[in-house]
């Protein structure tokens, strides 16, 4: 599926419904240069499964866990991570495979660890249509 958002807040509420049919045990690997959106997307994910807190980037900590939605909500940041054994450092294989549902921005930096049926999402600017123009690429979720 290929989507065109024409704002943050368009994106926010594609992320939205798209939380909104979200199941436990998903895995959605977001990908995208800085500013493009992933948060965003993030936070109107965690919208759609009705988390209450604030969601930002995870900044200081590699993942950072919402337990306040319908489902529990893993929001992963690995920019920073150089090293796939960093994650297995903080025991990723629990929230991978679990019974929560993990979103993971820079999903790139750890494509060797993500299973099979993870759902891959690719935001990119359009700076020809325009400044807050997104082609948003979402593959594997039927
Ligand atoms: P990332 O997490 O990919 O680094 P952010 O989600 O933090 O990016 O930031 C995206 C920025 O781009 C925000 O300031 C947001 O308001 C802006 N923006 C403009 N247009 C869009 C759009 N269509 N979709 C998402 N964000 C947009
Ligand atoms: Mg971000």
């Amino acid at each position: 599926m290929v989507k065109e958002t024409g704002s943050a807040e368009e994106t926010f509420l594609l992320a939205e419904q798209i939380g909104k049919q979200a199941v436990p045990g998903q895995i959605y690997a977001l990908d995208g240069d800085l500013g493009a959106g992933k948060t965003v997307f993030c936070q109107g994910f965690a919208a759609g499964l009705e988390v209450r807190e604030l969601v930002n980037s995870p900044t200081f900590t590699i993942v950072q866990e919402y337990t306040t939605g319908k489902i529990p909500l893993y929001h992963f940041d690995v920019y920073r991570i150089e090293e796939p054994e960093e994650l297995e450092e903080i025991g990723y294989e629990e929230y991978f495979f679990g019974s929560g549902i993990c979103l993971i921005e820079w999903a790139g930096q750890i494509r060797e660890l993500l299973p099979e049926q993870t759902i891959c999402i690719r935001i990119c600017k359009m700076p020809e249509k325009g400044q807050d123009v997104r082609r948003i690429e979402i593959e594997g979720l039927e």
